[in-house]
């Protein structure tokens, strides 16, 4: 039974799903005009490996995430750079995906659009509007939050509290100052013919609207970074409310943000990192080994030190990997296709239990050095070092971390057997040399 922390009961619950033995996921996707930084690619691997595991657990998933090519950042940068927000947004789309596949994630079986959901946009709009959940002032739309009782069930804010509180932008069109925009009066760059005139849609309709569309009027899993709890996800959630009257998802979920060296990553700091640099230096495995160290609600930090313990950790695993591939081929033995269950299930149960990876990391351990252990002896046991190999390479496979079996070539075999005959003969100046050439080629 896969459990999971749901942000809107504030509860580890088990999962239920909608349809049996199916799940459908929605992650809020990026603004395209920039592009994606590490706390982006941390949603990525992070969904990633939920999906995985629902898989492994004999689920099918699908799963949704869309583009957000439509806002003022991208009007602004279009603009700029004297283009169109087409362009902009296809340019950032495209360094999305590949950062997406330079993680070794999945790609979203869909991937929806604001230009190519404007109709639907419009009439859900349109239709709050008529139902008296929304109101028109000189060409705006704005969402009337006092019209939805269960308004603050995300994120557990209350309206009252929210108002005395808040210090936010006031706005003498609003009736309360948390209405927020669905429809935006605009005369600068791309917009939309509508009911209320020339504009362009505000950003928290479109999800609502593309999960009706692509998955339907309630979905399993809504999930997105931590920040876009509030506003984002409780908006999201009111115009379900108010538009069908139920639930837009039965479980939220939110992964925690990434610091850089322990402090918050921001433009004022200047310490954006480049999902796509970082993972250019670290490699795909280091990344996502990381990533996932540390459990997904809490902080991530990203530091030469928390690398350099990730590239450890990472090494004590995949080295006895190759190993056993190694000694293996040596012997011409075959270490089969079976693999230790009970391993396999004390990490899939880790995982179960609201995707504790730092649990699941100390079974892939044990796992290891179970393994290490019968790669010692003086006649190895290939089928046991097998069942240990394969059963740890069925738990990085749900991390996503790809296990690459060495190509053991002729001349590797003879450099070997000359090594084993210098030791022998204690010709230690030649197995020196043997080993250096061995160890050149990442066989030791
Ligand atoms: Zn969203």
């Amino acid at each position: 039974m896969i459990r999971l922390y749901n942000s809107r009961t504030l509860k580890v619950e088990d999962f239920v799903p909608i349809h049996e033995g199916h799940v459908d996921m929605y992650v809020c996707g990026p603004t395209v005009y920039n592009y994606a930084h590490i706390g982006n690619a941390r949603p990525m691997v992070v969904f990633d490996v939920l999906k995985r595991l629902f898989e492994a657990e004999g689920y099918t998933v699908t799963y949704v995430s869309n583009f957000t090519d439509v806002d003022d950042k991208i009007i602004k940068k279009a603009a700029e750079e004297g283009t169109t927000e087409n362009v902009i947004a296809e340019r950032y789309i495209e360094a999305y995906q590949q950062v997406r596949t330079q993680l070794n994630t999945e790609l979203p079986d869909i991937t929806p659009r604001v230009t190519e959901t404007m109709d639907e946009i419009i009439a859900f709009v349109d239709e709050l509007v008529k139902s008296g959940h929304a109101y028109v002032v000189d060409g705006d739309v704005y969402f009337s939050v006092d019209s939805v009782p269960t308004y603050g069930e995300i994120s557990h804010q209350k309206l009252d509290q929210l108002e005395a509180g808040a210090r936010i932008e006031t706005n003498d069109q609003k009736k309360n100052p948390y209405d927020f925009a669905l429809w935006k009066k605009t005369d600068m760059g791309i917009k939309w013919n509508s009911p209320w005139g020339m504009g362009r849609p505000g950003w928290h309709t479109e999800c609502v609207v593309m999960i009706n569309d692509n998955l339907g009027e309630k979905i399993d899993i809504h999930g997105g970074g931590m920040d876009l709890k509030f506003p984002h996800h409780e908006n999201e959630a009111a115009q379900q409310e108010a538009c069908h009257g139920n639930a837009l998802a039965n479980y939220w979920i939110h992964n925690a943000m990434v610091n850089i060296n322990g402090e918050k990553m921001s433009k004022s700091l200047g310490n954006t990192m480049w999902a796509k640099d970082v993972v250019d230096a670290l490699g795909t495995n280091l990344t996502r080994w990381l990533v996932s160290s540390v459990h997904y609600r809490k902080e991530l930090n990203f530091s030469d030190e928390t690398i350099e313990t990730a590239r450890k950790e990472l090494d004590k695993v995949l080295t006895p990997l190759k190993q056993a591939d190694i000694k293996a081929a040596l012997a011409n033995a075959d270490m089969g296709e079976a693999y230790d269950e009970a391993e396999y299930r004390a990490f899939l149960d880790a995982m179960d239990d609201d995707m504790n990876t730092p649990n699941a990391y100390a079974v892939i351990f044990e796992t290891v050095k179970k393994l290490n252990q019968t790669l010692r002896q003086r006649e190895i046991n290939f089928e046991a070092a097998g069942t240990y190999r394969n059963a740890v390479e069925k738990m990085l496979n749900i991390l996503g971390i790809v296990v690459e079996k060495p190509v053991i070539t002729d001349e590797d075999r003879e450099l070997f057997a000359k090594w084993n005959e210098a030791k022998k003969a204690k010709d230690f100046a030649s197995a020196d040399i043997y080993r250096a050439q061995l160890s050149e080629k990442g066989l030791l």
